[in-house]
């Protein structure tokens, strides 16, 4: 279990210090900002998505906590490739598991590397640095003005 923890760090690590997909996205057909007041996290997050409806790209731009970073770094990753239907089971998915109250409890879905954030679970201040990307995903495609904000 402390080597998984200790991959898990390095991987949140790795990508707080060197997002993926990191800067604005020109052609972008959706877009949204996440602020987490309580901890100064500020994020928009960029998504391109094709006819049919696959996210062709996505990018974001901002600062924030490691945690937040390495979360929307995770989440660009993740969700390339993806339906908008099956980006928004992750949505749900993640933000189900990052918050359930049981350690134990778990998904239908492989949530793959979004595993390394499950020691925020124990710190609901930091569940919502890991689940301000997500929600800002969720935002993008209801397509909503104002921000997300976890407060
Ligand atoms: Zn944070």
């Amino acid at each position: 279990m402390n080597e998984l923890q200790d991959l898990y760090r390095e991987l949140i690590l790795d990508h707080s210090r060197s997002p993926r997909h990191f800067g604005k996205l020109a052609d972008a057909t959706h877009t949204a900002e996440g602020i987490n007041p309580l901890c100064g996290d500020k994020l928009r997050l960029y998504l391109r998505v094709a006819d049919d409806d696959v996210i062709a790209d996505a990018a974001f731009e901002g600062s924030g906590c490691a945690i937040s970073v390495a979360s929307a770094s995770l989440l660009t990753e993740i969700v390339i490739g993806k339906t908008r239907d099956h980006a928004l089971e992750f949505f749900q998915a993640v933000t189900r598991h990052l918050t359930a109250p049981n350690a134990n409890t778990t998904v239908d879905i492989d949530l793959g590397k979004i595993r390394a954030l499950d020691g925020v679970r124990e710190f609901p201040t930091r569940v919502k640095c890991a689940t301000l990307p997500w929600h800002a995903l969720n935002s993008a495609f209801k397509k909503q003005a104002a921000p997300v904000s976890t407060e």
